[in-house]
């Protein structure tokens, strides 16, 4: 999603969608500093507010592509292919999706899908730190919940933070630890559709693409 600028922004009109009106503004409640919160420009260059942009994200998620010109990944969001028409069909049909996905996974209260695991071997003492990338598939994490990893209850762990997916710099063990700090602030929580990364601090971790983690 592009970077809005104050200027260009205040003009976005009425959500195609839900006719809620679009204002950006950075002291303004409708706008988020969490980047869930922006609107989207649909295919037919009608405006989808960021509320009905992330009902949507559960059968449109989020993907991280490369910018070519800022040379990193930046989220792109597939529900903005989509004409305000189709937004409109797919929104009011949402929900009933929602409840095959909670019936899929077995009505666990969150859901998240493994895609990448990175780990940094801890020391004698000290835990390894796990980098985890994927998708939540619904609901919503947040730092400091308890999740298992498997649909049946497998092994437990603590989610230390949430950070960037794709982000070229490691989390460090002191970032972890000033966990009231700049990490969490920006990245609170991460919902149904969003790509996200899971920070655990564990001694052993068994976790491998294609796993499920689950909240409950
Ligand atoms: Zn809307």
């Amino acid at each position: 999603m592009a970077n809005y600028k104050i200027g260009d922004t205040r003009d976005l009109g009425a959500c195609s969608a839900c006719g809620n009106v679009i204002v950006i503004e950075a002291e303004n409640g409708l706008f988020r500093p969490q980047r869930c919160g922006n609107p989207v420009k649909l295919a037919d260059g009608n405006w989808l507010c960021g509320s009905c942009l992330r009902k949507l994200r559960i059968k449109y998620p989020q993907e991280y592509r490369l910018d070519t010109k800022q040379k990193k990944m930046l989220p792109y969001e597939r529900a903005g292919e989509l004409t305000a028409e189709e937004a409109e069909r797919e929104l009011g049909q949402i929900h009933d999706y929602l409840e095959d996905l909670r019936e899929k996974y077995g009505f666990h209260q969150a859901v998240f899908s493994v895609e990448k695991a990175d780990v940094k071997k801890g020391g004698l003492l000290k835990p390894s730190l796990y980098t985890v990338t994927g998708h939540v598939i619904y609901g919503t994490f947040t730092p400091l919940d308890e999740v298992s990893i498997g649909l049946n209850g497998g092994q437990k762990a603590l989610i230390s933070c949430l950070y960037y997916p794709h982000s070229i710099t490691p989390v460090s063990d002191i970032q972890i630890q000033q966990v009231t700090g700049k990490l969490v602030i920006d990245y609170a929580w991460a919902e149904g559709g969003e790509e996200a990364a899971f920070i655990f601090r564990e001694k052993s971790l068994n976790l491998k693409p294609g796993d499920i983690i689950v909240k409950d």
